[in-house]
């Protein structure tokens, strides 16, 4: 009899390529299944990868590794006019970061996983009748088919995330000689930001996002607006794809997995991509490994605990910066750049720890943080798990739909 346990991994992006990857070393016998080819695959994201050494692959062009970034820089404005003053700019290194290709990448990964065995199914889509017998014929079922996920669509129960960021980006070419070997980010007095990350001298990958409460009537008009006063190229409508970003922690640690099932959701599909930033490669490929380690010691239902628990940190930090651009306070959130400055850029994102002791060293700026009440609020309500989805119901999703 064969023992060897069989997991099917639905979606095959970023989250479902590193599921596929920890369970086949793990030893399992690992199908993927994948709705779109490869090779035809449309970009859609901003194609920042942090964190990029938990990516088995040499950091070559050929496998999409195009910029291996120096360094992240960060511009705040007091708005989106065209008199509109810088409140702070920071320089943030980037030791583990490159921005791609992300379809070469995915291809590559792809590649190398069919390579040593892994049954890369592309060009299938799994339709939410199906999900269930997969539960049903396989050891493990891994839902790594971002947002909303396929559970949440087989489940109905798609309103489940609290909350989202839309965000549109395209690939462009231009001068981008100011900008390259860096990228740049620009918080303009919004919740959300626009960006420039640079491939080439002559191309990169812009866009814009916006917090649910803050996008404006027409994004289309609003990103071409962005990319104007930021002397960037205007992208075309035809090369623009928009997305929506769940926000997290907007899943309850509980759904993350399904015991009844054996489904374990990972990456977007698991609502964990930043709150703040929109950024969730690494974390969906920290996700997928730790899903990938605890299926091998087959306790999967200490998932949702640890991948909170992870996750934590993370949630609180963005929560807390947050507060000022939500409530319109870009001189102390230029400051806060400035004091950062020469931080790792995954860390201004994922670490606290790290931010706090660089706060630290800037006395005052520290008290206009936390003296706040309402900011000490927010670090409460993290540090005791009072986060929003507690009021969520289920039920279908207002925010499904992402065309423009
Ligand atoms: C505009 C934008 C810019 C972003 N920029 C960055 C960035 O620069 N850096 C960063 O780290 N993060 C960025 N993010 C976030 C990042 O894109 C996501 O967090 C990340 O893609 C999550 O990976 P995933 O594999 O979980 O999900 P996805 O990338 O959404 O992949 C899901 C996969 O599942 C497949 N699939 C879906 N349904 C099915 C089905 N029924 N059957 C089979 N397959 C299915 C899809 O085709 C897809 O390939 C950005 C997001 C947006 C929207």
């Amino acid at each position: 009899m064969n023992q060897t346990p069989t997991v099917a991994v639905l979606g095959g992006a970023m989250a479902g390529l590193a599921a596929a990857e920890g369970l086949h070393s793990d030893g399992f016998d690992v199908e993927l299944y994948e709705r779109q080819t490869y090779n035809e695959k449309r970009v859609n994201c901003g194609e920042a990868m942090t964190a990029a050494s938990a990516i088995p692959l040499e950091k070559t062009a050929e496998n999409g590794f195009i910029n291996p970034l120096p360094e992240m820089e960060v511009e705040v404005y007091d708005g989106v006019q065209s008199d509109r003053q810088c409140t702070g700019r920071g320089r943030f290194t980037a030791s583990d970061a490159y921005i791609t290709d992300r379809n070469v990448v995915e291809q590559s990964w792809a590649d190398r996983l069919a390579q040593r065995g892994v049954d890369v199914n592309e060009n299938r889509s799994i339709t939410p009748t199906e999900l269930f017998e997969f539960a049903d014929g396989y050891d493990v079922v891994v839902d790594a088919t971002g947002q909303p996920s396929l559970t949440s669509k087989a489940l109905q129960s798609t309103g489940e995330y609290s909350g989202y960021l839309v965000a549109l980006n395209a690939d462009v070419v231009g001068d981008f000689s100011d900008v390259y070997p860096n990228s740049r980010i620009i918080l303009e007095n919004y919740t959300g930001y626009t960006w420039a990350f640079s491939k080439t001298p002559n191309r990169a990958n812009v866009g814009i996002g916006w917090a649910v409460s803050d996008r404006p009537d027409d994004y289309m008009a609003a990103f071409k607006r962005a990319c104007e006063r930021n002397g960037w190229p205007e992208p075309t409508r035809e090369r623009t794809n928009v997305a929506i970003i769940p926000e997290g922690p907007s899943l309850d640690p509980q759904r993350t997995y399904h015991p009844d099932y054996s489904i374990v959701r990972v990456g977007d599909a698991a609502g964990i991509a930043n709150r703040l930033t929109g950024k969730g490669i690494s974390q969906a490929i920290q996700s997928s490994y730790l899903a990938a380690e605890l299926a091998a010691e087959n306790r999967l239902e200490a998932y949702p605990e640890q991948l909170y628990r992870e996750m934590k940190p993370e949630y609180l930090l963005a929560t807390v910066i947050r507060y000022f651009t939500e409530t319109r306070q870009p001189q102390i959130l230029g400051k806060a750049i400035q004091a950062g400055s020469g931080m790792d850029i995954e860390a201004v994102d994922r670490s606290p720890r790290d931010v706090l002791i660089q706060l630290a060293r800037h006395p005052r700026l520290f008290v206009q943080i936390f003296g706040k009440r309402k900011v000490l609020q927010r670090v409460y309500q993290a540090a005791t798990d009072q986060w929003e989805y507690t009021s969520i119901p289920d039920g279908e999703s207002p925010i499904v739909d992402s065309s423009f």
